[in-house]
């Protein structure tokens, strides 16, 4: 399995309830800038708006941990 090809983005998710708004990772099959603002599915399978700003990965506390593992 070769990631060579996969880009990876940071995404921003909504917080929920007493769930904090997280950095996301999601995959990027297209170009940036038509994701840029939008909503994607998330390696990790939530829904998280697309940023352009920050890169994956993303450090700080406020990372979802299962991105991290599975888009490490
Ligand atoms: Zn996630």
């Amino acid at each position: 399995m070769t990631s060579s090809t996969l880009t990876l983005v940071a995404a921003r998710s909504r917080a929920h309830g007493p769930t904090a708004a997280l950095w996301h990772a999601v995959e990027v099959h297209r170009v940036l800038a038509d994701l840029d603002g939008a909503c994607e599915l998330t390696v990790c399978g939530a829904l998280a708006r697309v940023t352009t700003e920050r890169v994956w990965p993303a450090d700080g506390t406020d990372v979802c941990p299962t991105c991290a593992v599975l888009a490490r």
